[in-house]
């Protein structure tokens, strides 16, 4: 079995993911099911520009059609509602989707880039307090930029024992994880990292110096394309030579079992 803790639906930034392309490409490439965000809860663009009004969409809004991709394939698709610290905030009706989804609701994600609020900024620990409340998980995304240091979340894992935190990418633009590796070795129970765009000898190390107990598969898919899985330096080694890399039981661990635990998925 195969779960993809990593993938995205939306259409911003850029960048277009349609819901029908995900599950083509999950079908092509053996994927059992997913964990999706909407990208559309981006609030700033690469350039750290507030998206325009007109372009910019409202976090319910967002977030309701992740939960009715979810709905219409419960099997195969989860979400993680994306929070939109900038503009908006953790508030009531962020909350009711939570409640009122939590079949198909398993985290919060949060993009400190995209929404250019710190990990450890008040307004994200609102987000962090209602994961907590409903029992969820909180994925954000970690890169060598100022917002989104893996250290940020590594600092509020310790600070709320009791939720669950993804370190997406492991920390991106880092050509060693380093970092990732750094905070994964203090061994919180509650840390974790994904592999989207993690090179596999990378991850290798982390399951080596570390464990393999922290570490999600993921990928951004469909982010290039139908054929995102079909990268020759990521995702086939996962599929392929990466089985033989690390042992049986560290392999299903990595590919399926800790995103079961982490985000507590109800499938066999
Ligand atoms: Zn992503």
């Amino acid at each position: 079995m195969i779960i993809d803790a990593h993938v995205h639906i939306g259409n911003s930034l850029g960048l277009v993911f349609p819901p029908q392309m995900v599950l083509e490409s999950m079908e092509k490439y053996n994927i059992d099911y997913a964990l999706i965000s909407n990208l559309d809860g981006s609030e700033v663009d690469f350039d750290q520009n507030i998206i325009p009004d007109e372009f910019r969409q409202k976090q319910t809004d967002v977030n309701k059609r992740a939960i009715e991709f979810a709905k219409s394939n419960p099997d195969k698709i989860g979400t993680l509602l994306w929070g939109m610290p900038l503009m908006e905030s953790c508030d009531d009706e962020f909350e009711r989707l939570i409640a009122d989804n939590l079949d198909v609701v398993h985290g919060i994600k949060m993009h400190p880039y995209h929404n250019k609020t710190r990990f450890d900024s008040p307004k994200v620990l609102e987000y962090i307090e209602l994961a907590r409340k409903y029992d969820i998980a909180v994925m954000s995304h970690t890169a060598c930029d100022e917002y989104s240091d893996c250290r940020q979340v590594y600092e509020m894992a310790k600070k709320y024992p009791d939720v669950r935190f993804v370190m997406a990418h492991a920390q991106l633009g880092s050509p060693d994880n380093q970092q990732a590796l750094d905070c994964l070795k203090e061994k919180l129970p509650n840390l974790y990292a994904d592999l989207a765009w993690v090179r596999p000898e990378n991850a290798l190390r982390i399951v080596n110096e570390c464990s393999a107990d922290c570490l999600l598969f993921g990928s951004d898919n469909p982010i290039d394309g139908l054929d995102t899985y079909a990268h020759p330096e990521f995702y086939q080694i996962y599929f392929n030579e990466f089985k033989n890399m690390v042992t049986d039981e560290d392999y299903e661990k990595i590919m399926y079992a800790n995103a079961i635990k982490v985000y507590k998925l109800k499938i066999q």
